[in-house]
């Protein structure tokens, strides 16, 4: 018998709703800030990773599934920004639209070692802000990603900040990290000696116990910041003051990948366990001219969708649907029945039946298993009558109406 593949999950009906909520959601609020949708594929060049991201990141270096054919290689896509930006040159949208705000929403691959809240496809929920530099954009963006939080239904998260600087900033930051870290080299894990010489703001979120030791003993602030970085920096936390977005600074929130610049954000939950990440993101202001458009300031953020639920908790989706489910006992009722499935359809009331004639109690099990808002019984007393009766799954209340008020008295 075949297996999935080690780090991948079907996702099953009973837990789809929950999804769609998630995606439900997130589409509305993206459109109240006006963000368009966006869709690239799911496989690109391999070098449009290594090119953005930095060719000694652990994604590109250890995490990439790629596709040999012929003379190419491809890759699934390991995360969403690198291919809008691609996506926007490509299309000419820098020169068609200019500025432009973008969500997309979609599977990404990691070959990682699957554990809780930790897949190898797992699926994004993002944004990119593309042709300003202006620090109101930061301050609308991490607004978002907690009005989206918020109206999915999820509190007690803590969003950590920090400004990297300019490129010019971020390689100062690297030689004052490079010298303080110098003399604990040796104290260092395997991974993050070699993250010394090749990416060693990566040695600031290593989870290594005698690296964050190490780590939390640095004191290094913003100093390495310009005069720009600083007073842009601090716009932004001046305009999430001014929304009263809750926020904590952290100098030593780096992100991982070499196309950020200036403002970096993640969004934490303590609920997750080690896998506590919801969500982060932060500026790209180099990469789009990296990549071979014109100069343009940029902005996004991903959730990670398992993640959100993991933190949402089990959601009794289907039951939030409130499915009407219809009884029908006996033939003549079964032919009536199916015709007011019709009707409640047409009416824009989840409904369904039961094809596989259940005894009454059957199917009232099988309206519990479906958590079922409503049951419509009807028997033959209920068809000589014209009526039905109308069961409150919650409360186990019923009482019997007419059924041309049956609409009428769901819709209520
Ligand atoms: P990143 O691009 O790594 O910052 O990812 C953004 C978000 O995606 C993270 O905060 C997680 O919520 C989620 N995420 C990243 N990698 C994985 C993974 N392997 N499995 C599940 N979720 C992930």
């Amino acid at each position: 018998m075949f297996k999935r593949v080690p780090g991948t999950k079907d996702i099953l009906p009973e837990e789809v709703s929950a999804w769609q909520e998630i995606e439900h959601t997130s589409r509305n609020v993206f459109s109240l800030y006006n963000y368009r949708q966006i869709r690239p594929p799911v496989i690109e060049d391999a070098g449009l990773f290594s090119r953005s991201l930095g060719e000694f990141t652990e994604v590109v270096q250890k995490q990439m599934f790629l596709i040999k054919r012929e003379d190419e290689t491809y890759a699934l896509r390991p995360e969403g920004t690198a291919p809008i930006v691609r996506a926007y040159i490509e299309n000419n949208l820098d020169k068609t639209a200019g500025f432009i705000k973008l969500y997309y929403i979609g599977p990404m691959f990691r070959a990682e070692r699957p554990q809780k809240g930790r897949l190898r496809q797992f699926h994004h929920i993002g944004c990119e802000v593309i042709g300003s530099v202006d620090p109101d954009i930061d301050v609308e963006v991490i607004s978002l990603a907690h009005t989206l939080l918020t109206c999915y239904g999820i509190s007690g998260y803590s969003i950590k900040l920090n400004s990297l600087g300019c490129s010019h900033d971020k390689k100062e930051l690297t030689s004052v990290l490079r010298k303080a870290l110098q003399p604990k080299l040796a104290e260092l894990c395997d991974e993050c000696k070699a993250r010394f010489d090749k990416n060693i703001l990566r040695v600031l979120d290593c989870k290594n116990e005698s690296c964050r030791k190490i780590v939390n003993a640095l004191d290094f602030g913003h100093q390495h910041l310009c005069a720009d970085c600083q007073a842009h920096f601090a716009k932004v936390r001046q305009g999430l003051d001014n929304l009263k977005v809750p926020y904590e600074l952290n100098p030593h929130l780096v992100r991982g990948l070499d196309y950020y610049t200036r403002t970096v954000f993640e969004i934490s939950h303590p609920g997750l366990g080690s896998q506590d990440a919801l969500g982060a993101g932060g500026r790209y202001d180099n990469l789009v001219e990296e990549l071979g458009g014109s100069p343009a300031g940029a902005i996004g953020f991903a959730f990670g969708v398992e993640r959100l639920l993991l933190a949402r908790g089990e959601v009794a989706a289907a039951g939030s649907l409130g499915l009407v489910y219809v009884i029908a006992l006996g033939p003549q009722a079964k032919e009536y029945g199916i015709k007011l499935l019709a009707q409640l359809r047409t009416a824009g009331i989840p409904s369904d039946t039961d094809y596989e004639n259940k005894s009454l109690k059957g199917a009232m099990r099988a309206a519990n298993d479906l958590a079922a808002r409503y049951a419509v019984i009807i028997g033959d007393d209920e068809l000589k009558n014209n009526t039905v009766t109308l069961k409150d799954m919650r409360d186990s209340q019923q009482k019997v109406i007419k059924s041309e008020d049956l609409i009428k008295e769901l819709k209520k």
